[in-house]
């Protein structure tokens, strides 16, 4: 199944990666097992060569976390071509998070000396990781506006040291949008190693390997779960070679490696990716467009709406504008505290990527340590709600946004 890439996008959700099991079990099962026997010490000697395909020891993998694997790696490069005009193959190695998942592709391509080029608004822990740890190592960071692509050009010109461009698209909390294929050209055009967080639009959404990007990265915990049950992450690359070198040793050495339960927990999600997505992009939409009009709320961030000012990149390099938004309600910080208290359908949590309604108040939650100053120049208002529209009821979302809103106002 797994090299059957003319399979359509549900049919991959569905079955991609899937290896038929000794026992004739329907489903790949949960191999709860630490270690793998040879049936002789050749067969030893040609896994261990690499001659052979095989399992060897479950930090390295076992057959159910290659399953999610296969199907997301076959997602991310559903219907795109190989320079030869093949179907395009990709690699991926599963997390134990998303972070887990930066942390290796970071650590495997860069080195001291070496420098990244960023914008703002990149996920929190990441955002951490290049500011607090990466200096440490002797890798540091530039931080540009990715809207302004002559300055990119500029800064990346002026600086050999730069490697790796980082880009992350839509980035919270505003929903910003990057142009993928014209900034992964700026990339490559100047020899750098691109790569792109793909977790807020999901290869249902958006396939940054369309452009010339190199790695993937998600927390796979998001959408492709889908369910909030396991967190997990993924690092999908296209140069096959440095995969399983590199950063196969990275992955096995830094050991932030997935395990067989959650492994399963995400291909199971899997088989309803496409569906959900598609439910959760249509509520989104009718939820940004009835809170656009609401008397309550100041602002919708929503790169659906026309008013996005990145409306336009979304369109371009998106199939949808996702399922998360957020929105400014007028009454100021106390208003978001009361509106999450007056929630009653939606569900009251961080994360995203949900089958239901998932809503915070990041300036008193996530941002509850940043100094207002710093937090307002993030985009994070004292009344901004972060929303991930869920696969409710759509009247039964609104209902509940529009009691809770007029509570408090
Ligand atoms: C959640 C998230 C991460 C981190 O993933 P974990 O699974 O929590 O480690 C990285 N990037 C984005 C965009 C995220 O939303």
């Amino acid at each position: 199944m797994s090299d059957n890439h003319a399979l359509g996008f549900e049919t991959i959700c569905i079955h991609g990666g899937h290896t038929p099991e000794n026992n004739r079990a329907h489903l790949t099962p949960i191999y709860a097992s630490s270690t793998y026997t040879f049936d002789s010490a050749e067969q030893a000697i040609a896994v261990f060569k690499g001659q052979e395909e095989g399992y060897i020891y479950g930090r390295f993998g076992n057959p159910t976390i290659n399953e999610a694997e296969e199907r997301i790696a076959m997602l991310e490069a559903y219907g795109l071509k190989d320079k030869e005009g093949n179907q395009l193959k990709l690699k991926a190695i599963l997390h134990s998070s998303g972070m887990a998942a930066v942390s290796t592709m970071l650590l495997s391509n860069l080195q001291a000396g070496d420098k990244i080029i960023t914008h703002h608004s990149l996920y929190g822990g990441t955002q951490e990781m290049i500011d607090k740890i990466l200096p440490g190592l002797g890798i540091e960071s530039i931080i540009v506006d990715f809207h302004k692509h002559d300055e990119v050009v500029k800064k990346i010109k002026g600086d050999k040291q730069i490697k790796l461009m980082y880009l992350e698209t839509p980035a919270n909390p505003t929903l910003q949008c990057i142009d993928l294929e014209v900034l992964s050209g700026i990339g490559k055009e100047h020899g750098l190693i691109v790569c792109a967080d793909n977790t807020f639009a999901t290869p249902y959404l958006q396939q940054p390997f369309k452009y010339q990007v190199d790695f993937v990265m998600h927390s796979t915990t998001k959408f492709l779960n889908g369910h909030g049950t396991a967190v997990g992450g993924i690092v999908i690359g296209r140069d096959l070679e440095h995969m399983n070198t590199r950063v196969t040793k990275m992955h096995r050495l830094l050991g932030g490696n997935s395990n067989a339960f959650e492994a399963y927990l995400l291909t199971n999600g899997l088989r309803t990716f496409s569906i959900r997505m598609e439910r959760h992009c249509s509520n989104a939409q009718k939820v940004a467009e009835y809170l656009n009009n609401h008397k309550g709320v100041a602002h919708v961030n929503f790169p659906g709406l026309e008013s996005h000012p990145d409306h336009a990149i979304a369109l371009k390099q998106m199939r949808n504008a996702g399922a998360v938004l957020s929105f400014e309600l007028k009454g100021g910080f106390e208003a978001g505290v009361q509106f999450i208290n007056k929630l009653k359908v939606c569900t009251s949590a961080v994360s995203l990527g949900t089958c239901d309604t998932l809503v915070s108040h990041p300036a008193s939650t996530t941002h509850v340590g940043v100094p207002r100053e710093k937090r307002l120049t993030f985009g994070i208002t004292d009344g901004l709600i972060r929303m991930s529209v869920g696969i409710e009821t759509i009247e039964d979302i609104i209902n509940d946004l529009n009691q809770a809103i007029k509570l408090i106002s």
